[in-house]
C-alpha cells in the first residue's frame, strides 16, 4: 500500500495533500518523478506537474491555503522552487548552531538565499495571509497594552485592531506555531494573522513604547504618513476641490486638486513617500494592499471636524507607480435651489411647468462627465420633495444626502446591482423615480415603462446635446411612439467657468472671436462682455466658480410628431428651433458671456456649435432677460 507518508517523504508535503485532496493520482506524481529525474535542471516536482497541465497553479495554492497551518516555511519555499534542499539543509545547520535560536525564514534572509521582500510576498500569495504594514495603520492600543512589549518583541507580532471575526495580528511568520500560540494565550482563539515585514513589527512595538513614554503623539503628526495623507484629504476638503489627483512621476508625488472643473497643482512630495501614502490609503479603503499591478477601487469614510467624508477611491496602475484619485462624495450644503442652478426666467418656467409639474414622465438630464448633471438632478429633487410624495433612488454612489428622500447606493461588490435594486424599485410605492445613470437598454427600459405607470422618473444621460440624448434613446430598442408618449423633456447641461468678480475687466471681442462665434459686430449689440485680470484671490487665472449653461427641449406636440416621423437629429434640431423655442447650450452661453458672467473663451473650449446662434437682442427677448 501506498500511504500518504510515503508520498509525503518522497515527493514532499504539498504532493501529497495534492493526492489526499484529489486533485491528483499517484500515477501521475510518479510519472512526474520520472520525468523530473530526466531534467537537465533541477525543477521542483509542483512544477514538473503544471508544466504537465496535471494540476494548476490555483489548485496548488487551495491546496496549500486549506493546510497552511500545518506547513512549515523551509519545506514550502523548497517545493515551490525558490530555494533549494541544500539551502534549507545549510539553513538548518545554522539554526542549530546559533544559541538564540533564530527562525528559518530569518536564517534564509541572512544567507541571502531569498529576501524578506519575496518572503511576505509569498506567504501572502500563495497562502492568502493579507500582507499589512502596521507602521501605516492605526494601532489599538487598548489591545497592545494587554501584554509586556516584550512579549511581542519574543513571539514577533503587534496587534493592529478588532475587526468582526477577531483581532487583527501582524506576524513575520504566520507559519510558526510558536508565535501563534503566544499571541492565542494573550487574545484568545479569535485571531486573525496576518504577514508584515518584522522591520515593520518592531518599528511599531518601539514607536509604541516611545509614544507611551512621552505621551502619545497626535495623529495629526504631519510627519507620519498617517498625518501626512490625512492632511492632503482635509486640504482637499477646504479648498472645495471634487477630487484629490495623486500621482507618482519620476522625481516626485504630485498632487493636485481639481476646483470648479480645473485640476490646480497643490503639491509635490518627495517620490520616496509614494509607496507609504498609497498603502495607507489602500488600508483606509479596505483594497488589497499586495496588489500593486492591477486597478483597483474602494471607498472611505473619513471624519473631519464632526462631520463624516465619503471619499471614493481608484488606484490605477501606472508605468510609475500607482496613480490614485479620490472623489469628494457627499458634500452637504451645496445642493443649490432649482431658481439658482443658472436657467434664465424663461427657461426655467417652462422647466418647472412643463416638465417638473407634469404629474408623471420621463426628464433626462444629459452631458458628459462634470457638467454638472448630477447636481442639477439634486436641485430638482430638492424642487420635487415634499411630505406628500414619496421620492426613492437608486445612484452609484449617493453623492449628496437629501433628507425625507429613500437613497440607494450601487454596490456591485455585495451584488446590489443596478438591474437588482431597479426590479424592487417600483414595488416601494413611490411617486418619484430616481434612476442615477440610464446605461443600457434596461435601465432605459425601466424608465419607460415607470413612466406609463404613472411615475415621474429622473434620471441622467451621457450625451452631448438635447436632441442627441432623444436619439441615443430611440437607438436602444425603445418604440418611437413610447418614446414620445412617456419623455417629458431633455435638458444638456455644462459648467462654464465664472469671471473672477474681484478682478474683471471690461472685454471686447476681437473680430478672430466674432468670426468663431459666427457673428458680426451688429450682432453682439448690447453685449458687456467681460475677462478677470487675473488676482491672489483667484490664483491669476481669472476664473472663481462656475455656471451652469443649459439647453431645454420640451417634447411638444411637434416634437414628438417629428419623433415619430423618424426624422434626422438634423432635423428635429431645426424644428425645435423654429416652432419650440430651443436656446442651444451655444446660444445660452453667449447669452451669460454677453453679461458678463463667463468668457467668449470658455464658450469657445467647451460648448458645441451645430447651428448659427442668433443675435443677442433675439436671444435675450427669448430667454427673458433685458441687457
Ligand atoms: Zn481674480
Amino acid at each position: 500500500m501506498n500511504d500518504i507518508n510515503t508520498v509525503k517523504q518522497q515527493y514532499g508535503e504539498i504532493a501529497s495533500i495534492l493526492v489526499e485532496s484529489g486533485y491528483i493520482t499517484l500515477d501521475k506524481i510518479k510519472y512526474a518523478a520520472r520525468i523530473q529525474e530526466k531534467l537537465l535542471t533541477t525543477k521542483p516536482i509542483i512544477e514538473v506537474l503544471k508544466e504537465l497541465k496535471y494540476i494548476t497553479d490555483e489548485q496548488v495554492k487551495t491546496t496549500i491555503r486549506k493546510n497552511r497551518l500545518n506547513m512549515r516555511i523551509g519545506s514550502l519555499f523548497v517545493e515551490l522552487g525558490y530555494i533549494t534542499e541544500e539551502n534549507l539543509q545549510a539553513a538548518f545547520d545554522i539554526q542549530k548552531e546559533s544559541k538564540t535560536k533564530k527562525k528559518i525564514g530569518e536564517i534564509l534572509i541572512e544567507q541571502n538565499c531569498i529576501t524578506e521582500k519575496k518572503l511576505t510576498e509569498v506567504l501572502s500569495l500563495q497562502l492568502g495571509f493579507n500582507s499589512i504594514e502596521p507602521e501605516l495603520m492605526e494601532i489599538d492600543l487598548h489591545l497592545f497594552s494587554k501584554a509586556p512589549s516584550k512579549w511581542f518583541e519574543t513571539y514577533h507580532f503587534v496587534p493592529i485592531h478588532k475587526e468582526e471575526a477577531g483581532i487583527l495580528i501582524a506576524f513575520s511568520d504566520p507559519l510558526d506555531p510558536k508565535d501563534i500560540a503566544g499571541a492565542k494565550e494573550v487574545f484568545g482563539e479569535n485571531i486573525i494573522p496576518a504577514i508584515a515585514l518584522k522591520d515593520s513589527i518592531i518599528n511599531t512595538i518601539n514607536k509604541i513604547q516611545k509614544g507611551a513614554k512621552t505621551r502619545r503623539t497626535t495623529e495629526m503628526d504631519e510627519n507620519s504618513i498617517i498625518g501626512l495623507t490625512n492632511t492632503i484629504i482635509i486640504a482637499a476638503v477646504e479648498e472645495g476641490a471634487s477630487d484629490i489627483h495623486i500621482e507618482p512621476m519620476i522625481d516626485r508625488l504630485r498632487i493636485r486638486f481639481r476646483k470648479d472643473g480645473i485640476l490646480i497643482h497643490y503639491k509635490d512630495h518627495p517620490p520616496e513617500v509614494a509607496h507609504a501614502i498609497t498603502s495607507r490609503l489602500k488600508i483606509m479603503c479596505k483594497a488589497d494592499i499586495a496588489e500593486k499591478r492591477r486597478h483597483q477601487g474602494g471607498r472611505i469614510f473619513f471624519d473631519h471636524g464632526g462631520t463624516q467624508l465619503d471619499l471614493r477611491a481608484s488606484f490605477y496602475a501606472t508605468i510609475h507607480g500607482e496613480k490614485i484619485v479620490m472623489r469628494l462624495l457627499n458634500r452637504q450644503g451645496q445642493i443649490l435651489e432649482l431658481n439658482k442652478i443658472g436657467m434664465y426666467p424663461r427657461m426655467l418656467e417652462r422647466f418647472r411647468e412643463e416638465a417638473l409639474n407634469r404629474p408623471s414622465g420621463v426628464v433626462i438630464i444629459t452631458g458628459p462627465t462634470g457638467s454638472g448633471k448630477t447636481s442639477t438632478v439634486y436641485s430638482c429633487i430638492s424642487y420635487l420633495n415634499s411630505p406628500q410624495v414619496s421620492i426613492i433612488t437608486a445612484e452609484e454612489p449617493v453623492e449628496y444626502i437629501i433628507d425625507g428622500i429613500a437613497q440607494c447606493s450601487i454596490n456591485p461588490k455585495i451584488n446590489l446591482t443596478f438591474e437588482e435594486t431597479l426590479r424592487h424599485i417600483v414595488r416601494q410605492d413611490p411617486d418619484i423615480i430616481v434612476i442615477g445613470e440610464i446605461r443600457d437598454n434596461y435601465s432605459a427600459g425601466v424608465a419607460v415603462q415607470a413612466a406609463l405607470t404613472g411615475h415621474k422618473v429622473l434620471t441622467t444621460f451621457h450625451t452631448e446635446d438635447s436632441i442627441g440624448g432623444l436619439i441615443r434613446l430611440l437607438n436602444m430598442d425603445i418604440e418611437a411612439f413610447l418614446i414620445s408618449s412617456t419623455v417629458v423633456c431633455v435638458v444638456a447641461q455644462r459648467l462654464l467657468r465664472k469671471v473672477c468678480s474681484n478682478c474683471a475687466q471690461p472685454h471686447r471681442p476681437s473680430p478672430k472671436e466674432l468670426q468663431r462665434l459666427g457673428y458680426t459686430p451688429k450682432d453682439i449689440l448690447g453685449g458687456e462682455f467681460r475677462k478677470g485680470r487675473g488676482c491672489t484671490l483667484c490664483r491669476h487665472t481669472g476664473y472663481s466658480g462656475r455656471v451652469g449653461i443649459f439647453e431645454l427641449l420640451i417634447l411638444d406636440e411637434i416634437v414628438r410628431n417629428s419623433i415619430l416621423e423618424r426624422k434626422t437629429s438634423h432635423e428635429i434640431r431645426a424644428t425645435s428651433i423654429e416652432s419650440s423655442n430651443l436656446i442651444t447650450l451655444f446660444e445660452d452661453g453667449i447669452v451669460k458671456a454677453a453679461n458678463g458672467v463667463t468668457t467668449i473663451d470658455e464658450i469657445l473650449r467647451t460648448l458645441p456649435c451645430l447651428q448659427k446662434p442668433r443675435s443677442l437682442s433675439t436671444l435675450r427677448r427669448l430667454v427673458g432677460v433685458s441687457a
